[in-house]
C-alpha cells in the first residue's frame, strides 16, 4: 500500500482564474511545484481531486479539463512533480452526484485504483469542502491560504491545520 496526498487543484496547485480550461491561463501558485516534487520525494503519491462543475454547466467540455491536467502534468513531470492521477466531478451540486466533494466517491476510487492507505495520507485545498471528507476516510488533512478566502470561524476551527501555501504543508509530512 503506498500514501497519498489528495491536491485539490485550483487554488491549491494553479493559481484559480475560474474555470480554468485554456492552457495558456495554467500559472502556478508560488513554492507549488516544489512542493509537489517535495511530497514525491517523501514517498507520497499526488492524486489531484477536483470539482469542475464548468461542464455541468456547459461552459466547456470534459476534454478541456483533460488537456489542461495534460498540459500541468507535462511541465510537472519536468520537475521530478508529477501527479500520478487526475479525478474529475464534472457535475453541478444539484446533480447530486456522489463525486462531486466534499463527498467521498472520487477519493475512494483512488484509493482502490492506486492501493493507498488512508492512515498514512493527506487531503489538501483551499476550500473547507476539499477536506470534509477527511473525518469520514480518517486522513490528514491542510487547509491553504493560497486560493479562496476561508472565514474567520472556519480558521479558528482547523487551527493548527492551516497553512500558507502548499510548500508550508508539504515541509511539515
Ligand atoms: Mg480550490
Ligand atoms: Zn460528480
Amino acid at each position: 500500500m503506498r500514501k497519498a496526498i489528495f491536491l485539490d487543484r485550483d487554488g491549491t496547485i494553479n493559481v484559480d482564474v475560474d474555470y480554468l480550461h485554456e492552457c495558456d491561463k495554467l500559472k502556478f501558485l508560488e513554492g507549488a511545484v516544489e512542493a509537489l516534487a517535495l511530497l514525491k520525494k517523501k514517498g507520497y503519491l499526488l492524486i489531484v481531486i477536483t470539482n469542475q462543475s464548468g461542464v455541468g454547466r456547459g461552459y466547456f467540455p470534459m476534454k478541456d479539463v483533460e488537456k489542461v491536467n495534460e498540459h500541468m502534468n507535462r511541465l510537472l513531470k519536468e520537475q521530478k512533480a508529477g501527479i500520478d492521477g487526475f479525478y474529475c466531478c464534472p457535475h453541478v451540486e444539484e446533480d447530486c452526484c456522489d463525486c462531486r466533494k466534499p463527498q467521498t466517491g472520487l477519493y475512494l476510487q483512488a484509493v482502490q485504483e492506486h492501493d493507498i492507505n488512508l492512515k498514512e495520507s493527506y487531503m489538501v485545498g483551499d476550500k473547507v469542502t476539499d477536506i470534509l471528507a477527511a473525518e469520514k476516510l480518517h486522513c490528514g488533512y491542510a487547509l491553504v491560504l493560497s486560493g479562496h478566502e476561508i472565514d474567520e470561524k472556519d480558521l479558528r476551527q482547523y487551527q493548527g491545520h492551516v497553512f500558507e501555501n502548499l510548500l508550508a504543508f508539504a515541509k511539515t509530512v
